[in-house]
């Protein structure tokens, strides 16, 4: 027989932001190749009981690829199960290509990014009219570095939103590119370590000038998103730009202006 290989979003780490489809895949599937601790659980959850279930913590990529391989022979279903979304920062194209080259059908179900279960942990808003409509999803160079173009100081000088990933042990780094950038040192910054995790999510919300020593207060070392945006907090700012798309004044496709439109730009 040959089977084909999912690779599933298990999302942030709240097993039941597992998608619909996500959990079905889990729960048909004869071999389940997880990646590390964070999704450990929906596995063990979902996964049917007699389920070949493989933790690849410490399986290089071509271990990986042979294991997969080798469940595809066995079983119609095969799920390899990856943290957030498979697309960021998942190795995806190096376990898909041995499994082209070989022959076996494969596709991808996208997560919840924890760049999205940060910002919803805390409450916040990555978009906030006539302050950001730009999300950079990035990362500081650790071992793998940075293509030309990409660092940090560049990035930050759109002044977006940045979700970064993979980078709380080098938040130094960060708060040097974003001075580099010119961000005030009251520069609101969150941090949000196993965004959604029951029990286990903790929250920091700091100024670029003390996010560091708040981490270190609260322990934070691993598994965290750090976000940086002028639309952090605006929950408590005492005045705000209207969301056009709800404005009386604005039309859409689904309701007609009540007054005048000021101006016809559309945004949202
Ligand atoms: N594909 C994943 C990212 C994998 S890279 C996604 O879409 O979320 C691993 C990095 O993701 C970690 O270093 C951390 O920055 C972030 N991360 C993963 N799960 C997290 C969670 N539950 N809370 C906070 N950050 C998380």
């Amino acid at each position: 027989m040959t089977g084909k290989v999912w690779f599933v979003g298990a999302g942030p780490g709240d097993p039941e932001l597992l998608t619909v489809k996500g959990r079905r895949l889990l729960e048909e599937a004869g071999a389940i190749l997880y990646a590390g601790s964070l999704v450990d659980q929906a596995a063990t959850l979902f996964g049917p009981a007699g389920c070949v279930i493989r933790d690849s913590k410490d399986m290089t990529l071509e271990e990986m690829s042979a294991w997969l391989l080798e469940q595809s022979a066995r079983h119609a279903t095969v799920v390899r199960l990856q943290t957030g979304d498979p697309g960021l920062y998942g190795a995806l194209v190096e376990m898909t290509r041995p499994l082209t080259a070989a022959g076996i059908e494969w596709a991808v179900v996208p997560g919840v990014s924890s760049a999205f279960a940060a910002a919803a942990a805390a409450g916040e808003t990555l978009t906030l009219p006539e302050i950001t409509q730009t999300v950079i999803l990035t990362r500081v160079a650790g071992r793998t570095p940075m293509p030309p173009g990409e660092e940090l100081e560049a990035l930050a000088a759109h002044r977006a939103t940045l979700c970064i990933f993979l980078s709380i042990t080098l938040l130094h780094e960060v708060q040097r590119a974003l001075r580099a950038a010119g961000w005030p040192e009251d520069a609101p910054i969150l941090v949000v370590q196993k965004a959604s995790w029951p029990g286990e999510e903790k929250i920091v919300r700091g100024t670029l000038a003390d996010i560091k020593q708040r981490c270190q207060a609260g322990k934070i070392a691993s598994q965290a998103m750090i976000i940086a945006s002028p639309a952090l907090g605006a929950a408590d700012w005492p005045t705000l730009a209207r969301s056009r798309l709800y404005d009386p004044a604005f039309a859409h496709r689904f309701r007609k202006a009540t007054v005048a439109a000021p101006n016809s730009e559309t945004s949202a």
